[in-house]
């Protein structure tokens, strides 16, 4: 039996094929019937313009219902779906097109000539089409007339279904290869865990280049036959509005504050949900009880990364639990070890590695990479430090890219970073490490102030001293009005290193 994806989300499309699958507020609705005859039509023009089964198509295109039409196409072709940040410029964009070299590219229709010529700079073949916001541009162009059924091509459980890159917070984006198994099954879990049920109706603020918006929330849709409410953007009012008709939410941190900044929140705006689910990068305790304050609804964190999907979640029914990603998912092995590999006992700090149906396999075009950051045992090194507690719930620490090392000792900046942020005053703060003449290493610490709060970079410190070990105070502060996040609300530490690599000099 074929283990295309497509097929598993076909056994499960509702019976009623009129039902909604994707609304678009202002813009079209597409229903199971429309998604399967439009899938067959791009999927047609896929194969006409030379793609084949296993060849790439890198898309880098607004978020739309007739993106993710493309999405469900790439599957039913057999290719390989590179879905790429919009925000990429020329430079990146031509490190992935040589890297991947996809037989097709779908790009906005008003960077077609820049994509043609990167393209051919690249030194690649491809055929580049447009797929515009609102579902215009030559893809559909030439879908338009094509069969609307489309025999989907069979393919083997391992056969890669996509090609994810990283969001590059701690360097150049790697591409995970994605096979139908991994995405499938990790979809599948959560759809169980997450306990959807046939009228669910998912609210998508998320942008869909990213595992959590396309994987995590379409497919979990998809598994579950019923209906999204597809906004192109993350606008907090607009999104408090839809709450209404909702059931199921998932967001970025930054998605919860931006919800707590408006008076609109109330627990009548929320009184049609089920769920709010939140992961990417880490909620904040303080945010968790302010949302369970205004609102009556616990937030559920869970975590993951572009290489294999969602690890941890906490649970449906049960104790989730502030500053922690839960439990490991029922078919996800997670251990944490040492600097030697060594499995470490509960209770103690070290790298995250895991095994399961859903972890990647490997990044592409980077052998020696992937080499070296799976174990002998077949576990992925994940790169994360976290910690399991005595009644197994995982807590994430930062990341090991992070840590630092001062006059010997180890810092992990989150456990600063926590310090900080109970101080008065101060909304949130990001420790880094960067050289120092004495220290070899030393904690610097940005410090965002609330508006009007007294917060002082030596008021910081001094304050530190009296609760930390003096290894682990940062050697300075400084306080902005921001820290700089990227699309997925992620805290960029390397933009900060940069910022202030003269510091010390
Ligand atoms: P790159 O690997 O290119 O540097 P990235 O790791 O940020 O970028 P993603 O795969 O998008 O790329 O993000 C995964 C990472 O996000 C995880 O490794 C983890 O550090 C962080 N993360 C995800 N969910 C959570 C969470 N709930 N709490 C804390 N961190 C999280
Ligand atoms: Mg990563």
């Amino acid at each position: 039996m074929s283990a295309n994806l497509f097929e598993l989300f076909r056994s499960r499309f509702p019976a009623d094929r009129s039902r909604t699958f994707i609304e678009v507020p202002g813009g079209v609705t597409i229903s199971y019937a429309d998604l399967e005859a439009m899938s067959a039509r791009y999927a047609h023009a896929l194969v006409e313009a030379g793609v084949k089964p296993g060849d790439r198509v890198a898309v880098q295109v607004d978020k739309s219902a007739e993106a993710v039409v493309l999405y469900l196409a790439c599957l039913r072709s057999g290719s390989v779906l590179l879905p790429l940040n919009t925000a990429y410029q020329a430079g990146e964009l031509e490190y992935f097109l040589s890297d991947a070299a996809p037989a097709a590219v779908v790009c906005q229709p008003h960077r077609l000539a820049e994509l043609e010529g990167l393209a051919a700079k690249a030194g690649i073949t491809t055929c580049v089409m447009t797929l515009g916001a609102s579902g215009d541009g030559t893809l559909p162009e030439r879908a338009k007339g094509k069969a609307e059924s489309f025999a989907t091509v069979p393919r083997g459980g391992d056969d890669m279904g996509a090609i994810l890159y990283s969001s590059g917070t701690t360097g150049r984006p790697k591409g995970a290869m994605m096979s139908h198994t991994n995405l499938g099954s990790n979809s599948q879990t959560l759809h169980r865990l997450w306990g959807f049920k046939p009228d669910d109706v998912l609210l998508h603020c998320l942008p869909i280049f990213h595992t959590h918006g396309l994987f995590v929330a379409i497919n979990c849709v998809l598994l579950n036959g019923s209906a999204m409410i597809f906004c192109p953007k993350f606008d907090a009012e607009q999104a408090i509005g839809l709450l209404k008709r909702a059931t199921v939410f998932m967001g970025v941190p930054t998605f919860y504050t931006r919800f707590l900044t408006s008076p609109n929140l109330t627990p009548q705006a929320c009184s049609h949900m089920r769920l709010f689910i939140s992961g990417s990068a880490p909620l904040l305790e303080e945010t968790f009880n302010a949302f369970k304050d205004r609102t009556g609804f616990t937030i559920l964190e869970r975590y993951g990364m572009t290489e294999g999907g969602m690890f941890t979640s906490n649970p449906l029914d049960g104790d989730r639990r502030a500053g922690t990603v839960g439990f490991p998912l029922p078919d996800v092995e997670l251990r944490i070890t040492g600097e030697d590999g060594r499995i470490l006992p509960q209770g103690e700090v070290g790298i995250i590695e895991v095994k399961g149906p859903n972890i990647f396999k490997g990044y592409w075009n980077m052998p020696e990479k992937t080499k070296s950051d799976f174990t002998p045992d077949g576990f992925f090194k994940s790169g994360d430090v976290g910690v399991i507690d005595e009644r197994g719930y995982v807590s994430i620490v930062g990341r090991a890219k992070d840590l630092i090392i001062s006059g010997g000792f180890n810092v992990y900046p989150k456990e600063v970073e926590d310090f900080i942020d109970r101080l008065p005053g101060v909304v949130e703060s990001a420790v880094v490490g960067m050289p120092h003449p004495d220290f070899g290493e030393a904690g610097l610490a940005i410090v965002v102030a609330e508006k009007g709060a007294a917060v002082t970079p030596d008021g910081v410190i001094d304050a530190l001293k009296g609760l930390l070990a003096n290894f682990k105070v940062p050697k300075q502060a400084v306080v902005v009005s921001e820290l700089p996040r990227n699309a997925m609300g992620k805290v960029q530490k390397n933009v900060l290193r940069d910022s202030y690599a003269e510091m010390w000099k």
